[in-house]
């Protein structure tokens, strides 16, 4: 087990290209890590090193520091013998499409058995130590919807229910794939990070899905925004969770929601308008018919209309009591995003 007291080891990242993962491993190195990440395509680790020597503390050191590996969620080739002689694990790959597939598994299939190939392979390996990237996506779409007051981690989101795109279905049933396999696996220490909506500044140009959310509010392109609710957490603290979560004994077997605050899609355009007063924004609330005639033609928004009205609260309390996170604001996070 890993503690304040314990000088740190090799951590092993899959997904080392993703935007969140970037910020992982910039934190892991500072804090005196060696990193071994996973990528599908070894071809990205020169990018990855460079975003990094750009970023760490020790770039110097880099070629000691830093390596990768060629891993798919797919398949199975390279798992057996990809995390031998490393000490921890933080598993962050997952698909993260901003449109979703017209069948779920397309996203349901790499995200649950690239989480069993992930965990299994740690346990293989001898590491005990794992923290997982989930998302509020398993906590905000169930039963506790609809009671009022704010979510929190003893809320569970249900794949059946009709606002659980196939992005939503494939972190819970990766969650909580991960979560059975604890039970089954004692020696496993797994603690589970719930982030909300990421953003804030990407360490290069490869930046995923968030980004790709405040771009087509930038773009001018609609006329007005779905009334649907995104709570925002920034990248920084969610990297630093990760970070702390590996050395805090009280964060295993529990998982933590990061977001600051929730904020409407009407807020975040709202924000960026008063950013960028010159570009075309739209600040106006799309009414709902002409949101279900848009989204015929436009698979992002489609997959948003079941979410429609839903403006979910959500405790980070636990974050900051067991892990720490001093929460910097949603709006500072967008800022950062669309500069
Ligand atoms: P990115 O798309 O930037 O990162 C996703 C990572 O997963 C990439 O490295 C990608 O590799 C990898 N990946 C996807 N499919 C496969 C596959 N079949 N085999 C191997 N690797 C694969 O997204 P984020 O950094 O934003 O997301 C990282 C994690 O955080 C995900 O688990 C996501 O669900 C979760 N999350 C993200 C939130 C957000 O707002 N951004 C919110 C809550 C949770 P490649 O570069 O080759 O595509």
């Amino acid at each position: 087990m890993f503690d304040d007291q314990t000088a740190p080891g090799t951590a092993f990242v899959t997904g080392a290209s993703g935007f969140i993962a970037k910020h992982v491993i910039r934190q892991l190195l500072d804090a005196g890590w060696n990193v071994r990440g996973s990528l599908r395509a070894l071809a990205k680790g020169e990018a990855v090193r460079q975003t990094m020597a750009l970023h760490v503390l020790e770039p110097e050191r880099l070629a000691e520091k830093l390596s990768f590996v060629e891993l798919d969620l797919n398949s199975d080739a390279g798992w057996d013998t990809a995390m031998v002689g490393a000490d921890v694990l933080v598993h962050t790959a997952s698909p993260f499409p901003l449109e979703q597939p017209k069948d779920p598994q397309d996203l349901v299939a790499p995200a649950v058995e690239g989480t069993k190939r992930a965990l299994n392979a740690a346990r293989a390996a001898g590491i005990s130590r794992v923290v997982l990237t989930s998302s509020v996506a398993a906590v905000m779409f169930g039963p506790g919807s609809a009671r009022g007051g704010a979510l929190t981690e003893a809320d569970w989101t249900d794949p059946k229910d009709p606002r659980a795109s196939a992005y939503v279905q494939s972190k819970t049933l990766a969650e909580r794939a991960a979560w059975s396999l604890a039970q089954t696996e004692p020696a496993l220490e797994l603690t589970v990070i719930n982030p909300g909506f990421v953003l804030g500044a990407a360490l290069d140009g490869d930046t995923g899905t968030s980004y790709a959310v405040v771009e087509r509010l930038l773009s001018g392109k609609d006329p007005a925004v779905p009334d649907i609710s995104f709570p925002c957490v920034h990248v920084e603290d969610v990297a630093a969770a990760h970070v702390a979560a590996l050395r805090r004994p009280d964060s295993i077997g529990a998982r933590f929601i990061l977001a600051d605050r929730t904020m409407t899609f009407l807020d975040l355009a709202r924000e960026l308008k008063g950013q960028y007063p010159d570009r075309k924004i739209a600040t106006r609330m799309a009414p709902r018919w002409l949101l279900r005639i848009l989204a015929i033609f436009d698979p992002a928004l489609k997959s948003v209309l079941p979410q429609l009205g839903y403006h979910p609260d959500l405790s980070n309390a636990a974050a900051r009591n067991v892990l720490g996170v001093q929460f910097r604001k949603g709006e500072e996070a967008l800022r950062e995003t669309a500069a």
